[in-house]
């Protein structure tokens, strides 16, 4: 029988944690905060900046929200990062990306204070992955790495395969897996846009994962019998909804499901962890600044 995983439930018992951890930090006096920014009128960056806002609410950390105008000049995009920066109530910052072509993104990444930087982005926190001694992990990979611990999928000496090489999810992932420790030691292959004979890759894989933004282009015969398969796509698809369409993953899930011995869906996979470990580092991020420990795994 294939393990359907379960999103929700994992993130509900990271969140219970993390709210714990913020109730310690206010009966120190400290109040985690978050600021969100979103500096665009695309309705999948609202609704994911609205929805982790509401994460915030749910926790009790103080989450707020900026919206900049997406014809603003980049200064106006800058100096709010600035003034966040100075602000001693914040402790975690995220800006939603994309920002506007006009707005230089690794400029935007860079100019985050890296105590501040809850995704992960800034490249003193990537480094800082890469050497082995991360800061705050990037939300969706670490969010995977927390789905295989909670569903005990030992990564270690596993051949790992990760599809897609982006800078929030795919290169992290593959980092993630190739550190000494729990949730690392695999052996790990990062296919892309350029790979040649991708199924082969992908049939090698015991834990496949599977972030590419291209609907369902993993199927049944890219996929290992009795293999791990984590969904991270999130895909808007036409369909005759409500809504005019439906959130489909990179995994073509009933042929796949046939293969795996585990497999994430879309919706209820990895998205709700992301959501989970942004607000775990946010905490982890007030923990850090106001030197006030917390017990978070
Ligand atoms: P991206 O577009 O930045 O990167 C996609 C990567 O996939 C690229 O490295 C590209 O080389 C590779 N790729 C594209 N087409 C391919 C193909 N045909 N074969 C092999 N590789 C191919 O995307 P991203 O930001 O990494 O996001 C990937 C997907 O994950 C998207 O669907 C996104 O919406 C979703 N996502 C989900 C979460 C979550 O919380 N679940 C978080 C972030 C991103």
């Amino acid at each position: 029988m294939t393990r359907i995983i379960d999103g929700n439930a994992i993130a509900s018992d990271i969140e219970a944690d993390v709210q714990a951890s913020v109730e310690t930090l206010r009966d120190a006096g400290v109040q985690p905060g978050l600021a969100t920014v979103l500096m665009s009128d695309d309705g999948a960056s609202e609704t994911y900046v609205s929805m982790k806002q509401q994460a915030c609410d749910d926790l009790g950390i103080d989450g707020r929200h900026h919206e900049i105008d997406a014809d603003a000049p980049a200064d106006d995009l800058f100096d709010r990062i600035d003034d966040l920066n100075a602000d001693e109530s914040v402790h975690g910052i995220l800006v939603q990306m994309p920002v506007p072509d006009h707005v230089e993104k690794r400029a935007v990444l860079e100019r985050i204070d890296p105590e501040k930087d809850v995704d992960g982005f800034h490249p003193e926190n990537v480094g800082r992955l890469v050497a082995g001694n991360a800061r705050y992990k990037p939300c969706t990979p670490h969010g995977v790495q927390k789905i295989l611990a909670a569903e005990g999928i030992e990564t270690e000496g596993k051949e790992a395969v990760v599809v897609g090489r982006s800078d929030i999810v795919g290169k992290p992932m593959a980092n993630l897996f190739i550190q000494y420790g729990d949730g690392g030691n695999a052996t790990t292959t990062v296919c892309h846009s350029r790979t040649d004979d991708l199924a082969a890759k992908t049939r090698e894989a015991d834990i496949l994962v599977a972030a590419a933004g291209v609907p369902e282009m993993i199927d049944g015969e890219m996929v290992k019998e009795g293999a791990t398969v984590i969904d991270v796509g999130i895909n808007r698809v036409d369909a005759d909804t409500e809504k005019g369409y439906e959130l489909v993953g990179d995994v073509d899930f009933e042929s796949a499901k046939a293969k795996a011995g585990a497999i994430t869906p879309v919706p209820g996979g990895v998205g709700p962890l992301t959501i989970a470990m942004l607000l775990y580092n946010t905490v982890k991020a007030a923990s850090r600044q106001s030197g006030v420990g917390v017990d978070l795994a």
